[in-house]
């Protein structure tokens, strides 16, 4: 770009300082673009400003370990003021929806996040239909989208829309129980489903192989359609697409929670302490809590140590929590947006219009108005104009007469 610079600046140029004289260099390779290359991080700029909302659901029957895994998620308590209900009154109770909101910041990018916990699912002594209460939520949601969005202001919609629910099974039955595939197919098609084992520490790792082979088979057999990670890009590298099979091959992922801190190896982590032991004594080394070192959420400095529960040959909570938040966020909204909502607004669209026109089948659009009765004078006036159109008539008959005759 030399050639456009002005004779007097080529030679002044030796004499800036070296920043100086890269800056303008910089400017000059500016003006051979047109810009758009930009456009990527205009996007980022403005997504960040406006910042992100997640919402995911945790069901599964209670006692699974959802509170405590979502406390080793986000490390963030959102059960401080939990009551637990005692035998009598779980098994009267119905499925309540419980939902917490928290705003966590990480290196400037906000996220508001939003946990809906069903508690009371699976304790009810009559279980059939347990589900109904979550099904209709996840309904509501759509409908108050849907509703926002054929409304005036387009521009400040809340999305409360679930885009992804967790769904915890029990590690002691030999795979699915009736109620897990009752609610896996009521909420297949609404909500993105990622089953969990929970409580891994409870299995050896042969029995976890064994019972993800039979998760796996049965889902498959009763055609339940669970959350489908995304095709990994051709050109993504080959440490990208190793991490990808792995993540595949891990599911339904085995997963253990704590929210507990313990000592091991020297270290302070979140762990179990067993009497024999510790599950995951230590963190593995580069292990990071969410997000690498910058602090999560809006905590007090003394935070607790990361999860410890990290340790990839004990359990998937690493592979989780990468998925849920590092790898596939977006593409949960997405799906949740391009499929799950496109799939309610379709259905509601047929809806309205076969309503209507059933509705105008019925009734006439145009009103059809009971006729006045007419008073004396007007049906005298109506008998005149009658005689006098009769005589008409007949006059108009006898001149065609005539007309034949002649
Ligand atoms: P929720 O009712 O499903 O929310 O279950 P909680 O998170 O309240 O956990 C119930 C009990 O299980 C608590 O005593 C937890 O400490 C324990 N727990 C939670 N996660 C695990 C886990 O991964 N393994 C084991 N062994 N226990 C767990």
């Amino acid at each position: 770009m030399d050639s456009l610079a002005a004779p007097q600046d080529r030679l002044v140029e030796p004499l800036l300082s070296p920043r100086t004289q890269a800056q303008r260099r910089l400017k000059d390779i500016d003006k051979q673009y047109v810009g758009f290359a930009t456009l990527p991080n205009q996007v980022h700029r403005k997504s960040v400003k406006k910042g992100f909302d997640f919402t995911l659901m945790v069901a599964g029957e209670s006692g699974l370990g959802k509170s405590t895994l979502v406390h080793s998620l986000f490390l963030t308590d959102l059960y401080k003021e939990r009551k637990l209900l005692s035998a009598e009154e779980r098994i009267s109770q119905t499925v309540e929806i419980l939902k917490h909101t928290v705003d966590i910041e990480e290196k400037g990018v906000k996220l508001k996040l939003t946990i809906v916990d069903t508690p009371g699912f699976g304790d009810a002594v009559n279980n059939s239909e347990c589900w109904k209460p979550i099904t209709d939520y996840v309904d509501q949601q759509f409908e108050q989208y849907f509703r926002d969005e054929s409304g005036l202001n387009r521009k400040n919609i809340q999305d409360n829309r679930v885009h992804c629910c967790l769904y915890f099974i029990s590690p002691f039955g030999h795979g699915l129980r009736p109620v897990d595939v009752g609610f896996m197919k009521a909420l297949h098609e609404k909500v993105n489903i990622v089953p969990l084992i929970a409580k891994a520490d409870c299995l050896v790792p042969g029995e976890i192989r064994k019972l993800k082979e039979r998760i796996r088979e049965e889902i498959d057999r009763f055609g339940i359609h669970v959350y489908q990670f995304p095709e990994c890009d051709s050109d993504e590298d080959e440490d990208f697409k190793q991490q990808d099979r792995e993540l595949k091959e891990s599911a339904p992922f085995a997963v253990i929670g704590s929210n507990t801190v313990v000592e091991a190896k020297g270290q302070r982590v979140r762990g179990r302490l067993y009497p024999w032991g510790i599950v995951e004594g230590e963190s593995r080394p580069g292990a990071q809590p969410v997000g690498g070192k910058a602090p999560l959420g809006r905590r007090p400095p003394h935070r607790p140590p990361p999860p410890a529960v990290e340790n990839q040959a004990h359990c998937d909570f690493v592979k989780l929590r990468n998925m849920l938040i590092r790898t596939h966020m977006h593409d949960l909204k997405d799906v949740t947006c391009d499929v799950h909502y496109e799939n309610y607004r379709a259905h509601c669209i047929q809806q309205m219009t076969s309503k209507l026109t059933q509705d105008s089948r019925m009734e006439s659009p145009i009103p059809i108005l009971p006729l006045p009765t007419p008073d004396a004078e007007t049906e005298k006036l109506i008998r005149m104009k009658d005689e006098e159109l009769r005589r008409m008539q007949e006059m108009l008959q006898k001149m065609k007469q005539q007309m034949q005759d002649q």
